[in-house]
């Protein structure tokens, strides 16, 4: 029997699906965010050979600011990255729910993936038929349903393992962790490996040694630390098992936490002579490096992804914000560090289509901000941007053979569809407060970072 007619044409045109989809046919994107790393250290490291990953993507690519908005609150700029619209459009607007006089509401619930109210680049990738996998998104949980690819949700980021490994939720899980929810067996036991008092516990002590329980400060600080090491971990571990398992994704997107907490507990140790108070010679000569080491730490891990990936692919790593002292005055501050004027974070975009610019001087270093990299992503996967976004794809980053044979496509006129936002949902009873725990804990929510403690989110003071 001969080939129908059509059945010819979808041989004979190989970049075209016979269900009519383009088929993506250039190199995959991979994605890695990492939570305030700021090149006033990453650069230093590079230079003294103590980043060699890093130093690596940067022979073969370039390094640059990508600027940033304020106020600097994760859960707004991680989905400001994630679906390149601003705040007021994408609706995720702090930690918890605003109410319409723009002040936190009382009991209102750490907002969620289904009260954004635009698509997301996972989103978008998907439903132009490109491959996504994403792991530990800012507010990307309930995993969202996609058409192509593989979703592990996150809830709580960088207080993530107060809600992930709490004792109850441990056994049942966190539902809708996932997408497919099948997946959910698949990353067991990681998630099993990466509980607080299991195998990491060993490795994270030789990488950052122990601290003295009788520094209350410091010790305090360090078991928050810790959990935000378990769970970066964990979350790279998910993500190179998806790649083994399932095949590399079009594009990929990974989350790690780590530096922005060292930075916050730890800058005082690092800098002392930048604060007005005396900060202990004993702890300043023990917990120094910490910083660095969580950038290190993070340095290995891009190591181990890369090594594992196709020659032709795309690397870019970005951060929501840089980092400096803070809090100078305060010697009792969960912070010491900060980030509320809002300085710029790193990119870094790397491989074979790439101008090789190494890292670009200090005094002319903008590339960017964080609305542009949807459009570049979009841009690199082939897809139309949507309309109304106000950011540009980043290609004059590109070589000119690339960007020769790659037009710079026209948005789309209508946007892609997408359900209506709702009300935050909560995981599983009990879990908001954990959450707020948290993030209070980590001084994210503390009047003087610039947030709101849990007392005052009572009282709804204003956020900014
Ligand atoms: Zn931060």
């Amino acid at each position: 029997m001969p080939l129908p007619h059509w059945m010819g044409l979808c041989l004979a045109l190989t970049a075209v699906s016979c269900s009519g989809e383009e088929k993506y046919q250039g190199p995959p994107v991979v994605v890695i965010g990492i939570d305030g790393m700021t090149w006033d250290v990453a650069a230093t490291l590079v230079e003294q050979g103590r980043m060699p990953h890093m130093a690596a993507l940067l022979e073969r690519g370039v390094g640059g600011d990508l600027e940033t908005f304020v106020p600097t609150y994760s859960p707004v700029l991680w989905t400001t990255i994630a679906t390149g619209k601003p705040t007021k459009e994408h609706g995720i607007r702090y930690f918890s729910e605003i109410g319409p006089n723009g002040q936190p509401l009382r009991d209102g619930l750490p907002y969620t993936s289904n009260s954004r109210q635009v698509p997301a680049i996972w989103n978008l990738a998907s439903a132009a038929g490109r491959k996504v996998d994403s792991v530990a998104w800012w507010v990307s949980w309930p995993a969202e349903q996609i058409e192509h690819g593989n979703i592990v949700a996150s809830y709580a980021a960088q207080a993530q393992a107060n809600v992930l490994w709490k004792p109850l939720v441990w056994e049942e899980g966190i539902p809708e962790l996932t997408w497919p929810p099948q997946l959910q067996e698949d990353i067991a036991p990681i998630l099993d490996a990466g509980r607080p008092k299991g195998e990491l516990v060993k490795e994270y002590n030789e990488r950052f040694g122990l601290i003295d329980k009788g520094w209350k400060v410091p010790y305090q600080r360090e078991i928050l630390f810790r959990g935000t090491y378990h769970a970066d971990v964990t979350h790279k571990r998910i993500f190179q098992q998806l790649i083994r398992d399932k095949g590399l994704a079009d594009l990929s997107l990974l989350y790690f936490g780590l530096p922005d907490v060292a930075g916050h507990f730890f800058w005082r140790y690092r800098e002392p002579d930048a604060y007005h108070y005396r900060v202990p010679p004993v702890m300043v000569k023990r917990i120094q490096d910490h910083i660095d080491k969580a950038y290190i730490a993070v340095d290995d891990w891009i190591g181990e992804i890369v090594a594992d990936l196709p020659e032709d692919t795309i690397i870019m790593l970005i951060s929501d914000h840089g980092m400096g002292p803070a809090n100078l005055n305060y010697e009792k501050a969960a912070q010491s560090g900060a980030h509320e004027d809002g300085p710029p974070g790193i990119f870094v975009l790397a491989g074979p289509q790439v101008k090789p610019q190494g890292l670009l001087p200090a005094d002319n270093r903008a590339v960017g901000d964080l609305l542009d990299v949807v459009p570049t992503l979009l841009d690199l996967l082939r897809i139309p941007a949507e309309p109304g976004m106000s950011g540009q794809s980043m290609r004059a980053l590109l070589t000119q053979v690339w960007q020769d044979e790659h037009e710079n496509l026209p948005a789309r006129i209508t946007a892609v569809p997408f359900r209506a936002a709702t009300a935050p949902r909560e995981p599983q009873e009990g879990l908001s407060e954990d959450f707020f725990n948290a993030v209070d804990q980590l001084g994210y929510t503390e009047s003087s970072s610039g947030g709101i403690s849990g007392q005052n989110r009572q009282d709804s003071q204003n956020p900014n």
